[in-house]
């Protein structure tokens, strides 16, 4: 995993974060009016501090995800 990718608890700011996914079958991401496949798997994280349990999109999933949303832009 690449620095870029590490979180803060939104909640209490805490680095300690153990990372995963939710559910046993991946969480999928679906954008409005985007055309996509397979949507966008999405990574969360539990804070081992406070508990709290957060969700987000990968970093070369969220440039994908640019580029579709610049793409739609064009087409207007
Ligand atoms: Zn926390």
């Amino acid at each position: 995993m690449s620095d870029i990718d590490k979180f803060c608890c939104v909640r209490c700011g805490s680095e300690n974060l153990c990372y995963g996914h939710l559910g046993s079958t991946p969480n999928v991401f679906i954008p409005s009016g985007i055309f996509t496949i397979h949507g966008f798997k999405t990574r969360s994280y539990v804070c081992v501090d406070c508990g709290y349990l957060g969700t987000y999109i990968s970093r070369n999933r969220l440039e994908k995800l640019r580029e579709k949303l610049k793409d739609r832009l064009d087409e207007i």
